[in-house]
This record gives structure tokens, sequence and C-alpha cells, in this order.
């Protein structure tokens, strides 16, 4: 049956829609309405038209798409910064990952595909409605079971002493929660914390003194979209502004 298969639709303006089918269900566009049965007639790839006239692709949402289009508690890391931060991170498929707030899932799933099936994400929130959005969402798009959810605060968790291959931090004051994230981390890996502030780099720089942890780098993820329909080719006019920092600390072997 046509039922729970995820979609996204594009129009032509470019806009994207995020559907889940339901047997019997419609999608309304303002342009016009489509069955859902349309939709999985056409596939992936595929296109549909709305009873108005409006022809829309269909697609299985990427990643990227998915996070800019999930519902939301809190607001998601921004896609060119998960990856960013996977990367920053070290992360390959096997390994253990910490992270702290789950917010709506968004990071989570990108750190969650990184460690693939063999590895773990352990992630905390300590709001329960953010942590019941992000688990819909996560299920909904990756149906690996490699991520584990806990209601709490990172500062109630009980953690294996340098258990994790990584630490990825999404909170407003992660630096109450740097001691306890680097007792967890192993020797000679990454601690990386995404920040909109650069009150709140300065701080976490300073509250990282005295931990065994080094500052690695400090950066911005600048992601600048091109307007390409020939003959006219030209950076867009709007484009994303400031989204966050990101902060790199590498783990210090005892003694
Ligand atoms: N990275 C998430 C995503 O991609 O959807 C968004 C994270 S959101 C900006 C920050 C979350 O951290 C909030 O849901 C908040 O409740 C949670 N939070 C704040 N302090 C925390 C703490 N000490 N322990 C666990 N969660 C915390």
């Amino acid at each position: 049956g046509v039922e729970g298969e995820l979609f996204l639709l594009k129009d032509q303006k470019g806009r994207a829609f995020l559907v889940r089918l339901r047997e019997g269900g419609v999608f309304h566009h303002h342009r016009g309405a489509v069955p859902h049965e349309a939709i999985r007639q056409a596939g992936p790839g595929g296109r549909v038209q709305t009873h108005l006239g409006e022809a829309l692709s269909v697609h299985r949402p990427t990643l990227e798409e998915y996070v800019l289009h999930m519902r939301r508690s809190a607001t998601p890391t921004y896609p060119k910064d998960a990856s960013a931060m996977v990367t920053l991170l070290d992360l390959s498929p096997g390994m253990r990952v910490l992270e702290a707030g789950t917010g709506s899932g968004g990071l989570t799933l990108f750190l969650a595909r990184a460690v693939g099936k063999e590895g773990r994400v352990e992630s905390y929130e300590r709001r329960p409605q953010h942590l019941a959005q992000a688990q819909g969402n996560v299920r909904a798009f990756w149906q690996v079971e490699n991520v584990r959810f806990h209601p709490l605060a990172l500062e109630e968790a009980e953690l294996e002493p340098e258990g994790f291959h990584g630490v990825a931090l999404d909170l407003m004051e992660p630096w109450k929660v740097l001691a306890k994230a680097a007792e967890a981390l192993m020797p000679d890996r990454f601690l990386v914390a995404y920040l909109p502030n650069i009150t709140q780099v300065l701080e976490l720089v300073q509250r990282a003194e005295g931990l065994p942890l080094r500052l690695d780098r400090v950066l911005e993820v600048s992601w600048r979209e091109w307007e390409v329909r020939l003959p006219v080719a030209h950076p867009r006019f709007q484009q994303v502004g400031h989204t966050a920092f990101l902060v790199a600390f590498r783990k210090w072997k005892d003694s």
C-alpha cells in the first residue's frame, strides 16, 4: 500500500514539501490538489500535476531536504554545519558519538548516518517535548536502530569514561557540560560545539582552561548558492546568512 512512504514534492518555483503518504490521502498545494496515490505511481524522479495544472516533481527527500523541511521543536543544526561537524569529528562507521541536546533530531541524523549501523549515537535532551519530536523525526527518515535517546540533561548522564569517539554539542550553555563531556571522550578525539554567538565561543574557550582539551579550531561554514538559469548566472540575491560558529577541541591523553 501507499502507507507511510516519505516523499518530497517540488513546485515550479523550487519550493519543497514533505509528504508522508496515506491511503486515500490528498496533497494540497495552493495551486491545486494531488492524490497520494498519483504520487506513489509517479515514484521518485517522476512528476505529477495538480488538478489546476501545476507540475510537481516527485523525490525521495535527501537528508538535507528532510532536515530543512521536517517538523521542528528546536531549530535544527543547519545541514551545511551538521556535515562540517561530521568532518570535524572525523566520524566513520562503527564509532560511538555522544550528543546533546537532541533538539529536533537534525544533527542526530547526520551523526547516525556517519557512524552507520554498527555505530551508536547516544543523544541527551532535557525537554521531553523536544525529545519526542526528535524521536519521531529520526525514525521517520532513518530506519537503522543506532540512536539511543535519553530524556535527561547531559549533566545527569552516567557516561563511560573515554567511551566515545566524539562529542557533538548544540545547546545554549555548553560550558556547563564541558568537563563531563571531556571525561567521556577518548584521547586525541574531538568535541565540537555549535554556537550562534561569538560571545558563547569566547566563554566556552575560557571555560575549557584546566580541562584536558586543547582548542583545535574555530570556524564558520560559508555556503554561497548561485542562481544558474542560462544566460543568467550569478550568486543568489537571497542567501542563508549567519548560522553559527563551530568550535572544535581535541582531547589530551592523561598525564
Ligand atoms: N541540534 C539539534 C537539531 O539539529 O535538531 C537542535 C538542538 S536545540 C538548538 C538545543 C537543545 O538542547 C534544546 O532542545 C534544549 O532543550 C537542549 N538542551 C539545552 N541544555 C541541555 C542540557 N544541558 N542537556 C541536554 N539538553 C539540553
